[in-house]
């Protein structure tokens, strides 16, 4: 399998299928909390009967009944499974998922959903604020079990909540257990404090998703087991005791339906939360929404301004009422049965996607080089293929031990072979062009790290749907790689592209859009001064790039 890039921006979307029995017109479920009476545990079994059958005068009267118990706040709560402009729906095969009630137009959020519960990577713990999953250097810690860090105060204060009861369970243990331990925990305490329903705009309930526990392999259930163990030397005494069926249950859910976050940066997941309704948005290979990360704002002074970080589910064009919302887990590019077989090892589906059932775009992806009608033949298509493969864990290797002369030599070796019998468009010849584009503009050569970008651009145009975040962010790096390489015209065409990708995927508000925004500005300005006077525009350009370098939210993208 080839994945071009890590992981995709809004990297490897939460959500399953889940395989619920259900009636579409069903407007209640029924939601048994952990710990609840068994009367209540009976009564949720019946209702739900209730709730599936088509007695309507039954309907009516659960309906009724359940109203009354939310209201008097017992451990059974009620979901609507409408929250204008959306409608959970029997999707076929796939199970449950999620409909437009009414049209949707290019950019426009479908609906914005907090986080149910949400963590801080493990190896990330030390860099990410734990409120605000952002980046920050030298962050705050707490005092008291010395593993939360955040940008300030004012994230810390927001945070509380939240942490109050991991803070003394990792200061009772005298360690903080990995991330899926760490979440698992906080999703309990959150229903313990809550009854399981985050508001009345919550279109599930954590007991209805899937675990997809009876589909898993015996060596990851064995690491399962291993996370329950950690969970219980965990869990304090003074919380309210969970059955481990359930604790399970929880692992499970998250292992499937896990939403890895991602920062301003890009790319890398810096978190991972769960998002009941997201949950319910099936997948697609080309979909026509995206998810994306507002880390929100807890910066400004006036905190009625401040807004939670939370994730988008925005519109990639037009979506017609009654239309099915879908998203992609996996990054597009892969050639369609490595895409199925990725999809079924994470989310227990067959793939049977337009894209995937037709192999849409996989000629492309796997194209050869034809010169005047002649193709190299498929034992060195074969042989280059392999070595390609080879190549690249040297490479990476090379990479993460930080040695970049190397990555880039080995990729020039991959090149040359390459370059003779792939395609523009051949993933295994794009995957070395990026790296050798990135690294080489880390050592700062940009116009070579240039040619490659552009490279790696055409390729993403033809591959990638319009609207696809990954490619926007490419479009934007590739511009400050030209912009720094002195290709001002090139520079502000590209993050003119970006920029139209990014008001759709991000929206304007989001910190990216907003620095890319800044960029446009700069390059717009730069250009009208190299159109009127290059020499002149030359050197204002060495002594803006000596004195202050570009800002990319809190990364500085050193001059040339
Ligand atoms: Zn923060
Ligand atoms: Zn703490
Ligand atoms: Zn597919």
């Amino acid at each position: 399998m080839h994945q071009l890039v890590n992981s995709s921006v809004f990297s490897v979307t939460s959500v399953q299928v889940c395989h619920v029995p259900h009636d579409e017109h069903t407007q209640l479920t029924v939601k048994n909390t952990p710990g609840a009476p068994a009367t209540f545990s009976i009564l949720a079994v019946l209702l739900t009967v209730c709730c599936l059958s088509v007695c309507s005068s039954i309907f009516s009267r659960a309906v009724q009944f359940l109203l009354q118990l939310k209201r008097s706040a017992v451990s059974v709560s009620v979901t609507e499974e409408k929250m204008d402009p959306v409608e959970v729906f029997a999707a076929g095969e796939k199970g449950r998922g999620l409909r437009v009630t009414k049209e949707m137009s290019a950019g426009e959020v479908v609906f914005a959903e907090a986080s149910f519960a949400a963590v801080v990577l493990d190896s990330l713990s030390l860099q990410v604020c734990h409120s605000c999953f952002r980046r920050k250097v030298n962050p705050h810690r707490c005092a008291q079990c010395k593993f939360a860090h955040y940008c300030d105060r004012t994230c810390q204060r927001a945070a509380w909540d939240e942490h109050k009861q991991e803070c003394s369970a990792i200061k009772q243990i005298g360690k903080a257990p990995n991330e899926n331990v760490r979440l698992v925990a906080r999703i309990l305490w959150r229903i313990q404090k809550d009854t399981g329903l985050v508001s009345d705009a919550q279109l599930t309930t954590l007991d209805l998703l899937q675990d997809h526990l009876s589909q898993m392999s015996s060596e990851d259930l064995k690491e399962l087991k291993v996370d329950v163990q950690h969970f219980y030397n965990y869990w304090p005494k003074k919380s309210k005791p969970v059955g481990e069926d359930y604790v399970t249950h929880l692992f499970g859910v998250m292992n499937c339906n896990g939403f890895r976050l991602s920062d301003q940066r890009g790319p890398q997941a810096v978190g991972v939360g769960l998002f009941p309704n997201l949950c319910l948005v099936n997948h697609d290979c080309w979909p026509n929404c995206s998810v994306i990360l507002n880390p929100g704002n807890q910066t400004a002074l006036d905190t009625s301004l401040h807004s939670k970080s939370r994730i988008e589910l925005r519109a990639l064009g037009k979506i017609s009422e009654g239309e099915e919302l879908t998203i992609s887990y996996v990054d597009f590019l892969n050639v369609s049965k490595d895409r199925q077989q990725l999809l079924k090892k994470q989310y227990y589906f067959d793939c049977k996607c337009e894209h995937c059932s037709s192999g849409i775009k996989d000629e492309l992806m796997t194209a050869v080089r034809d010169t005047d009608g002649h193709k190299p033949s498929a034992d060195v298509v074969k042989a280059v293929t392999d070595f390609s493969l080879q190549a690249v864990v040297k490479i990476e290797e090379a990479r993460t031990e930080g040695n970049f002369h190397e990555v880039v030599k080995l990729c020039r070796e991959c090149l040359e072979k390459q370059d003779p019998v792939f395609g523009d468009t051949n993933l295994h010849l794009l995957h070395v062009l990026s790296i050798a584009s990135e690294v080489l503009s880390l050592m700062h050569q940009s116009s070579e790290a240039a040619g490659y970008a552009q490279r790696v651009l055409d390729g993403y145009t033809k591959l990638y749907p319009p609207y696809n975040a990954q490619l926007g962010m490419t479009l934007m790096r590739a511009g400050v790689t030209h912009w720094h390489a002195g290709l001002i015209e090139t520079a502000h065409s590209l993050v003119c592209r970006a920029y139209a990708i990014l008001i759709i995927t991000h929206g304007a508000h989001h910190p990216v859009t907003k620095d890319l925004e800044a960029m446009r500005t700069q390059t717009e300005m730069e250009l009208r001064l190299f159109k009127q006077n290059e020499s002149v525009y030359r050197s204002t350009r060495e002594a803006v790039l000596s004195d202050k370098p570009l800002m990319m939210s809190g990364e500085q993208i050193k001059a040339t």
